[in-house]
């Protein structure tokens, strides 16, 4: 078994593992790399980013390239994806 990386999640401080493969995706995509939160924490957060009502903003998404509204400000540096995509992403991530 390949060893894990670990970090501390931002949100509950609790240590959580990086897996190999998850680490490895991240950096290839630029995508929240380290990752910051632990795995719970990350889909409490996507829930929150896409579910609470408020002004979002218009971006294209890096993923589909179709036009989506997010909450936040994408950051220039990394691409911004629809919850399509960001739910993908994860999932791919985990399968590799
Ligand atoms: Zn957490
Ligand atoms: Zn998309």
């Amino acid at each position: 078994m390949e060893e894990q990386e670990k970090s501390v999640c931002r949100k509950c401080h609790s240590e959580f593992g990086i897996s190999p493969s998850r680490a490895r995706f991240a950096a290839e995509k630029n995508f929240f790399c380290p990752p910051l939160y632990c795995e719970s924490c990350f889909a409490e957060l996507l829930k929150q980013l896409w579910e609470v009502p408020g002004e979002r903003r218009h971006v294209v998404c890096a993923g589909c390239g179709k036009d989506t509204r997010l909450h936040f400000v994408p950051n220039q540096e990394k691409p911004a994806y629809c919850g399509e995509c960001y739910q993908e992403i994860l999932k791919r991530a985990d399968d590799s």
